[in-house]
């Protein structure tokens, strides 16, 4: 029996994980987290009965506790809780599918304390990679990539001698506006951004898909989990999404993964590493794949990859600031107060304000964080 938590259970990651657990009986859930939605945390701890689950607000676990009282599980609430559940003795790994860079001081915790990661939360890498890396070979807990290119890259290294490779190439289905120009995208509404050709996502990522800023997240977490620098790592655009992505050795040997869009495969090949389970699904027919392209990215229209890119050269907290700049200003996009291509302004802009400071503490990235947060509310004001 496998024993996990989920970080951000009520999520679209979260879900999926869960519908694997549903069709594998030998894995057990010992703790789930989720933000506010206690409807659906109710309903997932009557199926799965949890040792513990927490809710982000005490008002929220209070509602939650109060619709649970018939049942043994315990609710807590806040970062305290999230430290609680990610050091929880009865879990062995646990999957991190909260969004944001909330998830930094729960992933170090659970690192801490011997647990295996399956990350989905790629903003934890993106501004602690150089806390969480060392940490993790240090306390020898293996951190699994649960994001599709970085599961292919995975894939695509096992057995391989890391030395060997001389270039990673991330694919990107090119988001809903691949192809416009910059004057096409000022126009666009929140319901155009949320329109992801291929994968359905959360709203943050499915957003961040549609600036690119997704990809620059993605290359920033590549570097950390594979240890390549952001120069050997190229973005290809391939818009059916069929190659999840694929490694270059020295020998000019490209090894791919390949498979339909669907998020359940890297999240189940992360929890049963190294072995592999059979999953019920459609195969990918070669007979009926007309084509498959590939194309460079639009840098100048997509700024946010060459942002993402000048962040991860600078690096220390600049990608920090280009995360927290990027949150803020896709919350504002959504809450529809802001334009699409404003999003990029205000990355630039936060960037551009920021001093950064090698090797930071999770001390000085919640600094930088509540710098960038502080640069757009003044731009705002
Ligand atoms: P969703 O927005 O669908 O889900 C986010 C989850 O985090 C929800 O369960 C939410 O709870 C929870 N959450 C938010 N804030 C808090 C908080 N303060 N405390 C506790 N829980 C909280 O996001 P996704 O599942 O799409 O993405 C999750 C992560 O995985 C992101 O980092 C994303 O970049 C990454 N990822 C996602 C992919 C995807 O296909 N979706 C693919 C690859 C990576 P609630 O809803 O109850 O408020």
């Amino acid at each position: 029996m496998k024993k996990i938590g989920i970080l951000g259970s009520t999520g679209s990651i979260g879900t999926q994980t869960l519908e694997i657990v549903r069709n594998n009986p030998d894995l057990q859930v010992t703790a789930l987290a989720a933000g506010s939605n206690v409807s659906l945390m109710e309903k997932q701890i009557r199926e799965f009965r949890p040792l513990l689950c927490v809710m982000w607000q005490e008002s929220t676990a209070n509602e939650l506790r109060e619709r649970t009282k018939d049942l043994p599980v315990k609710i807590e609430s806040g970062m305290e809780g999230l430290l609680a559940m990610a050091q929880l003795p009865e879990m062995e790994v646990l999957v991190t599918a909260i969004v944001g860079m909330i998830g930094i001081r729960p992933t170090i915790a659970a690192i801490e304390a011997g647990k295996t990661i399956a990350l989905a939360n790629k903003e934890t890498l993106v501004t602690a990679g150089h806390l969480i890396m060392p940490l993790a070979k240090k306390k020898k807990v293996p951190i699994l990539p649960v994001d599709s290119e970085h599961s292919a890259i995975f894939q695509s290294m096992n057995g391989e001698r890391h030395e060997r490779v001389s270039r990673i190439l991330l694919t990107a289905s090119g988001g809903p506006f691949r192809g416009k120009k910059r004057q096409e995208l000022s126009d666009i509404t929140v319901e155009d951004a949320l329109k992801h050709p291929n994968w359905s996502m959360g709203r943050k990522i499915t957003v961040d898909s549609a600036t690119l800023v997704n990809k620059g997240l993605e290359v920033i977490e590549a570097k950390w989990l594979f240890g390549v620098e952001p120069k050997d790592i190229q973005v290809i655009v391939h818009p059916q999404s069929i190659i999840h992505s694929m490694v270059e050795y020295e020998d000019g040997a490209v090894m791919a993964q390949l498979g339909l869009p669907d998020m359940k495969l890297p999240i189940q090949y992360a929890l049963f590493y190294p072995d592999r389970r059979p999953m019920e699904g459609e195969r990918v027919d070669f007979f009926k794949l007309a084509s498959i392209t590939f194309e460079k990215p639009d840098t100048d229209t997509f700024r946010g990859l060459a942002l993402a890119y000048e962040a991860a050269g600078i690096g220390g907290s600049m990608p920090t600031v280009l995360n927290a700049a990027n949150e803020r200003a896709v919350s504002l996009f959504l809450d529809r107060k802001i334009r699409f291509l404003e999003i990029y302004d205000l990355i630039q802009g936060a960037m551009e304000n920021h001093k950064p400071v090698q090797e930071p503490s999770v001390e000085q990235i919640l600094e930088a964080e509540a710098q960038a947060y502080d640069y757009i509310d003044s731009r705002r004001a």
